[in-house]
């Protein structure tokens, strides 16, 4: 292969960047001409693809989002969409593409890679929530810009002794919030994969007040309820003053955290490499510290599943 191309597609997330500079360096390391296409797959089909060079990449490792931007595009999960994309492709005698973003973006992948064009994925949302890969590129500095914030909202719970229910991302996927509750200390934890019955949260709450603590931190994952209806609904059952934080959007940005940067460089790098060397339809992870890649139709095949023994960690020790 001697060009290769890269996008970034669905949501945006902190390390896509420096996902970008290494497959654009480790391209061009290797003497391979390297591609960037804006706004992912809508871009694609558009031909909106430029050259790339080293120092195309400058100063961007530190920085969130994508230089390359992010788009969702409807049109790329049709035949044609797909075959506009490939023509696009072959016009500039591009041989191969790295996509970087979540399943949606993966099934892309797929679709092209059957279709005769070879794709490899790049593992990066701020959920998780890929089989395959023990982090995908985000997860990392969402977790640490949601514990700052936690940890703030802790200084005010303790101090006026108030309950405190904090909702974050993860509308199938618990574990920014599993991850983010144990980091922090926080007394329940609710996230999509479990039933927690709001009886034991309360229960938990009381608990805590008959041995003399007057605060609580609950984090809810925004796919078990909404923040402020579940805030309602503990208010009445307790008869405790209630507040509700829903953190939004600043878990998607900031600048990416040392992991995170490291963990892009080394799953971008990797891309290149199995393209170079004639794989397609890859996806490349991270298991045990080790680089490794899986065929992405099993991985989209395997529902993410949260750690259980974590889980149950948190429930004996937020007692
Ligand atoms: P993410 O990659 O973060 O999961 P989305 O689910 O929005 O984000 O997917 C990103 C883009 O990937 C979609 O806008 C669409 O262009 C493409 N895509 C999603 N599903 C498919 C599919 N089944 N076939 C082809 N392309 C798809």
């Amino acid at each position: 292969m001697k060009k290769l191309a890269v996008l970034t597609s669905g949501g945006d997330s902190p390390g896509m960047n420096a996902a970008i500079r290494a497959i654009t360096r480790k391209s061009i390391y290797h003497g391979i001409e390297i591609y960037g296409i804006m706004n992912g797959y809508q871009g694609l089909i558009e031909g909106n693809i430029f050259k790339m060079e080293v120092g195309s990449v400058g100063d961007i490792i530190q920085r969130g989002g994508t230089k390359l931007r992010s788009a969702r595009c409807q049109a790329f999960k049709t035949d044609e969409g797909q075959q506009a994309g490939i023509e696009q492709l072959k016009q500039k005698g591009i041989e191969g593409l790295i996509v970087i973003g979540g399943d949606g973006t993966f099934r892309g992948a797929k679709a092209l890679t059957e279709k005769g064009f070879p794709c490899i994925g790049v593992p990066a949302t701020i959920d998780n929530d890929i089989a395959g890969t023990d982090y995908t590129i985000g997860f990392d500095t969402a977790l640490n810009t949601i514990i700052a914030a936690i940890d703030k909202i802790r200084d005010t719970a303790t101090s006026h002794e108030r309950t405190y229910v904090i909702e974050v991302m993860g509308r199938d996927a618990g574990d920014l919030a599993l991850w983010a509750g144990l980091a922090a200390g926080a007394e329940s934890i609710l996230i999509p994969e479990k039933t927690d019955d709001i009886s034991e949260v309360v229960h938990r709450i009381q608990r805590g007040h008959e041995r003399g603590k007057k605060h609580s931190i609950i984090i809810l994952a925004e796919g078990v309820a909404s923040g402020i209806d579940y805030g309602k609904r503990l208010e009445e059952a307790t008869n405790l003053e209630v507040r509700v934080t829903v953190l939004g959007h600043i878990q998607r940005g900031g600048s990416p955290t040392a992991f995170d940067r490291v963990l892009a460089s080394r799953l971008g790098a990797k891309a290149v490499d199995l393209l170079l060397h004639g794989q397609a339809g890859q996806m490349v992870g991270m298991s045990e510290n080790k680089l490794v890649n899986y065929d992405i139709a099993h991985v989209l095949s395997i529902e993410h599943a949260i750690e259980d023994k974590m889980y149950q960690l948190s429930k004996e020790i937020s007692i």
